[in-house]
């Protein structure tokens, strides 16, 4: 047999992935499954974005790029963080990746050593855990149920830092939970987290974009409290925002010796993000950002939509959210209900194969007894997944 190494063997394969190939291997199969498991915007990315990308590659620009991004690029995130969060960096504060998910991956190699502690808030992005273990440290989970809008307090923060702390995830507005810290929620945190100098901070601000109350400004910890400034990673892309997800741009900034060791570890991997989807993120920062109110209204009428759906249905309880789009629903009257299913993960195979409806089980993101839905989906299906769900709810009944 062959021997992996010790690093690869504690990680898992994400939970999410996985639920949509199976769902697509059903459907390819002839099953009639609908997918509520996505992790990405249902919209094609709009065409000035691939109009920039099919210029680019006309113009030859086709070849190696400067490992942390074009100067172009670079110039247009930190206009970005200038006039969308109020924030000041240098283009050497820049380091743009292949995806969010490397600009995590880039820092927790980085700045983590075996003995640090990674604290992740759960329910938790799946990717999070794994990555922290990858980088050989330990991830400490704090745990937020629905009564607490599933967000952590500043007490519970309290008690899970210890001088091995070095690196605190947040991440808001949530995945998988769509819920948003509050200005003074995260003023409160910032309160502890000054008490613990060694302790790295990182926003994760994927879904800053896919918020209801756009009368409210993003806010994130760096925000509210700028002393944080030498510490924190702000991490962001073009993903969810562009409905972007397939051509893998995301971004960091923060302090230059981090940003730099960062882009070392990237120098010594991936190297530059695609040329092609460089031009292409630029003209997503820089050009007409429409594109984002027009998803940003649709998501919300189905949010609305399902919200309700779901909490018409009995066992189901279902909190409406301040943005992604995901929702986070407690089935555990479901699970109670159904003779043969007694936790998430059996219920979401249940509902795989008894209902054709595919949801990833709250447990892949720390919660067990919720169930992630994605409305990143036509109304036409989510009203046929709701339809199908109230009938397994009657059952359970
Ligand atoms: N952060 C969060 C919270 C996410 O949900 C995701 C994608 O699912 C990412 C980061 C990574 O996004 P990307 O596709 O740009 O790697």
């Amino acid at each position: 047999t062959i021997k992996l190494s010790t690093r690869v063997q504690a990680v898992k394969p994400s939970a999410t992935l996985a639920i949509t190939a199976r769902a697509k291997a059903l459907r390819a199969a002839g099953q009639d499954v609908i997918g509520l498991g996505a992790g990405e915007p249902d919209f094609d990315t709009p065409v000035h974005i691939k109009e920039a990308a099919i210029k680019a590659i006309r113009d030859g620009f086709t070849k190696y790029t400067a490992v942390d991004g074009t100067a172009e690029l670079k110039a247009a995130v930190v206009a970005k963080f200038e006039r969308e969060n109020g924030l000041h960096f240098s283009p050497d504060q820049i380091l743009v990746s292949c995806g969010g998910k490397q600009s995590i991956y880039n820092l927790a190699q980085a700045v983590l050593d075996p003995g640090d502690e990674a604290i992740i808030p759960a329910p938790y992005w799946v990717s999070y855990p794994d990555i922290v273990l990858l980088a050989g440290a330990a991830p400490v989970f704090v745990n937020a149920g629905a009564e607490q809008r599933f967000k952590i307090t500043p007490v519970q923060l309290r008690a899970a830092m210890t001088e091995q702390t070095r690196l605190v995830f947040i991440n808001s507005p949530s995945n998988p939970t769509g819920m948003a810290y509050s200005a003074d929620e995260l003023k409160a945190l910032g309160e502890v987290l000054r008490e613990f100098p060694r302790a790295l901070i990182a926003t994760d601000d994927m879904y800053e974009h896919i918020r209801w109350d756009r009368d409210q400004a993003f806010v994130n910890i760096l925000n509210v409290c700028p002393d944080l400034e030498p510490r924190t990673l702000v991490l962001n892309g073009v993903s969810k925002a562009y409905s972007m997800t397939g051509w893998r741009i995301g971004y960091a900034g923060g302090p230059e010796p981090i940003i730099k060791a960062m882009k070392k570890v990237q120098s010594q991997s991936t190297s530059n993000p695609t040329s092609i989807s460089q031009v292409a993120a630029q003209a997503a920062l820089e050009g007409s950002q429409e594109c984002i109110l027009e998803m940003v209204a649709a998501f919300k009428e189905r949010h609305d939509l399902v919200v309700d759906a779901l909490n018409a249905m009995p066992g189901i309880e279902c909190l409406p959210t301040d943005g992604t789009f995901y929702v986070f629903p407690q089935v555990q009257g479901l699970i109670d209900g159904l003779n043969s299913v007694s936790n998430d993960l059996e219920l979401a195979e249940y509902l795989i194969e008894q209902a054709g409806i595919a949801l990833v089980p709250g447990s892949a993101f720390g919660l067990n007894g919720c169930a992630r839905i994605s409305i990143a989906t036509s109304r036409a299906n989510l009203e046929q997944a709701m339809e199908r769900l109230a009938k397994v709810a009657e059952l359970a009944r």
